[in-house]
């Protein structure tokens, strides 16, 4: 068999990781690009299966590292500390991606294709547009849930007037209420009752890090945070093997609110650095932040500024 290129988004993939690259491996197809195949580097949140489900397809399948030399596209991130183990080694053909980018290098050329959008597949959504393919139903309901994911139905203000266009001409070809739909999707994901605390700060954990200082920023997203703190003392007992075992300087959960957008941190670790960064006294280990929903523009900036 010819070799695969491999396309995928970060660890603990969210809905626009998992989406896009199953996007990505359609819009290669009808590029006439055959051996590319969507891989995911961990489990499938409920809130992605909701997705999955709803289409009646299956997940892609799971890697846990890349060979050298393995030729790879990556989707929705590209610090390595977020990718695949052995992502040093392996040959990035391409990068499609709305974070900022840290700590990435390639040897060679690459396709890389960076909009500071709230979302990778408004991205691959434009690409569809300038190559003039159709969008099937398919890849319609696939970029259109990873944008409601991404931007909380349009409330983080990740959110762009590029992916609300593109999520409503999505919805009108998958002929779906995106509140409805959207609220259903975002709700499957708060369903946390059947997670270990282990399992809950890492269903959507991503590290970051400034020279020799990492610190571990987890999201989960609740219509009760009240609920998710009666499990505080296990979840921070999780949270303090978790620094242990990675050597991280500061681990942050935020429990977030999607129906009010506001999310309580649990902050262990170098609390020092979170309270300079957000002027905020922890107590309990815990400081409110009031309307902050987005890890990627109200909180992992915010720290690496006063790194
Ligand atoms: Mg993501
Ligand atoms: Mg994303
Ligand atoms: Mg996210």
């Amino acid at each position: 068999m010819e070799e695969m290129t491999l396309i995928f988004g970060h660890k603990n993939p969210d809905t626009d990781s998992i989406c896009s690259s199953l996007v990505h491996e359609i819009l290669d197809k009808k590029n006439g690009w055959k051996n590319t195949k969507a891989v995911r580097l961990g489990n499938v949140n409920k809130e992605t299966q909701f997705v999955l489900d709803y289409l009646g397809i299956e997940a892609p399948e799971l890697i846990e590292d890349v060979k050298e030399g393995q030729t790879v596209l990556l989707v929705d991130h590209n610090e390595f500390a977020q990718s695949a183990n052995g992502i040093e080694k392996a040959k990035i053909l391409g990068v499609t991606d709305h974070h900022r980018i840290a700590n990435f290098e390639t040897s060679e050329p690459l396709y890389y294709t960076a909009k500071p959008y709230g979302c990778t597949a408004t991205i691959l959504f434009e690409d569809f547009k300038r190559l003039g393919h159709e969008i099937e139903k398919k890849e319609a309901v696939l970029m259109l849930s990873a944008i409601i994911s991404d931007t909380l139905l349009f409330k983080s203000p990740t959110c762009t007037k590029y992916d609300i266009a593109a999520c409503e001409e999505l919805a009108k070809i998958a002929n779906i209420d995106i509140n409805t739909y959207g609220l259903d999707m975002l709700k499957a994901g708060t369903d946390l009752s059947d997670f270990t605390p282990e399992e809950l700060i890492n269903i959507d954990s991503k590290e970051f890090a400034n020279g020799d200082y990492k610190f571990q920023v987890a999201q989960v997203n609740t219509a009760c945070i009240e609920d998710v703190l009666q499990n505080k003392e296990a979840i921070e007992t999780a949270m303090n093997n978790f620094m242990k075992e990675n050597g991280s300087n500061m681990f942050v959960l935020l429990i977030t609110d999607i129906i009010n957008s506001n999310s309580q941190a649990i902050v262990l670790g170098d609390t020092l650095t979170f309270e300079k960064a957000f002027s905020k006294t922890v107590q309990n280990n815990m400081a409110f932040l009031e309307g902050v929903v987005s890890r990627k523009k109200q909180v992992a900036p915010i720290i690496l500024n006063v790194l």
